[in-house]
């Protein structure tokens, strides 16, 4: 069984046989996501802020609604500490361009760990490199989890921002962020920024009670259209914050040799804004929570078991990552003798989606002492039926790329 139904998502209903495993890259979208964008566009559409006529106001209340029940679903008291960005990816780079620049100097230090998505790693080091700072990068366990005693020795007076993955896009870790942040406000005065783009859209997450100073997350892995996300940040940080970009909105007065900024959130958000997009994710976290976030979370686990029982069970087949009780619906895993593209190939002649490939996380490759893994990834329209299609899709590519005296006859 699915948790929803094949028949809400326009793309699922249209191709019956395929079998889509690959949400960590993006989600499929239900009607009731395309039906909220359409009616946006065809009721409320005008530039918001701007006018001082009455469509443009409904465009206005809508953004502004949108934020109001994203801020709710994420456990955010203050919707103007919830700014829109294009996802994880912008936000992060809000935060080390807006943050750091400013904040980060020669013997500083900036903490991540071997597990990071390039989203959370790039920028970074680009700013560690550009401030003349330090780039220190915490080790793994060897099933691809945060060491927590290399993350303990890396952080002293130093240390002035700490980012990390809540969960792993390549191998589905659930890293324990509470604990993290507890540790990081015990040794230092440091920052936490979160990537969230891989726990949002799979099981509760309340950004209040996460213990972190930043949250970036994406809407397409959550149900929502392309092109929207957010970033979440503690008032008091976002407040002295330098703006990411400058131009239209996100300013107050624009004097000739000089600017004042808005307030939060619209500081932050510089230029026509992405309406339809917000209105979509809001469309987006209405039915995530009329399937309730727990059962979204539990259904994950129940294919994952299936998953790694099934994909365990196959000779050849070597699974990475950490236990089940650490992971989320994420299945990593290498073939013998088979390149993860060449699988995911033969995959797709059989109408199952996988990703192949690095993943966005070649410092972890290098770590896991893979070049690459194949990937495939479960969310609220996966039935077990479809670990089944894969596990068969796995051992048909064996038996064609076996060698012919491997061959069977
Ligand atoms: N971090 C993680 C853990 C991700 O999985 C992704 C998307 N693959 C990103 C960051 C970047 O997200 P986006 O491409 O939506 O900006």
């Amino acid at each position: 069984m699915t948790l929803a139904p094949r028949s809400d998502f326009p793309l699922l209903a249209g191709n019956p046989e395929l079998c889509y495993l690959d949400t960590a890259a993006t989600s499929q979208k239900p009607r009731a996501v395309l039906d909220a964008i359409r009616d946006y566009y065809e009721q409320d559409n005008a530039n918001p802020h701007r006018g001082a006529y009455e469509l443009s106001v409904r465009a206005t209340d809508r953004y502004q609604e949108s934020r109001a029940r994203i801020a709710r679903f994420l456990g955010v008291a203050d919707p103007a500490t919830l700014i829109f960005t294009r996802g994880t990816t912008e936000s992060l780079n809000l935060v080390a361009a807006g943050w750091g620049r400013p904040n980060i100097g020669a013997g500083d230090e900036i903490v991540i760990t071997g597990l990071e998505h390039h989203a959370n790693f790039v920028p970074w080091q680009q700013l560690a490199l550009e401030r003349g700072a330090r780039l220190r990068i915490c080790d793994l366990t060897p099933t691809g989890e945060i060491d927590l005693d290399c993350l303990r020795s890396l952080l002293d007076a130093r240390t002035r921002v700490v980012a990390f993955s809540h969960v792993s896009n390549a191998l589905g870790t659930i890293n324990p962020v509470r604990e993290i942040a507890a540790l990081v406000r015990e040794r230092c005065g440091a920052i936490l920024v979160c990537d969230g783009a891989q726990s949002a859209p799979h099981f509760p997450v309340r950004f209040d009670a996460l213990g972190v100073d930043f949250y970036a997350f994406s809407g397409h892995k959550m149900l929502g259209p392309m092109g929207i996300g957010g970033l979440i940040g503690r008032r008091a940080l976002l407040e002295p914050m330098t703006p990411y970009q400058t131009g239209g909105d996100m300013i107050e007065y624009v004097l000739d040799d000089r600017t004042t900024w808005n307030v939060l959130p619209h500081k932050f958000e510089a230029g026509t804004p992405n309406v339809a997009g917000a209105v979509g994710l809001a469309a987006a976290v209405d039915y995530l929570e009329r399937l309730g976030m727990d059962r979204v979370a539990e259904h994950e686990r129940a294919i994952l078991d299936a998953a790694v029982s099934r994909l365990g069970a196959l000779e050849g087949v070597r699974l990475l990552g950490p236990p089940l009780s650490r992971r989320s619906g994420v299945v990593s895993f290498v073939v013998d003798e088979i390149h993860p593209h060449d699988l995911a190939t033969v995959l797709d002649q059989q109408g199952v989606c996988v990703r192949a490939g690095h993943h966005c996380a070649q410092p972890l490759m290098r770590r896991l002492g893979v070049p690459a893994t194949t990937r495939a990834s479960f969310y609220v329209y996966t039935d077990v039926s479809d670990v089944a299609r894969l596990a068969g899709g796995i051992v048909h590519a064996q038996a064609m790329f076996a060698t012919p005296s491997a061959r069977p006859r």
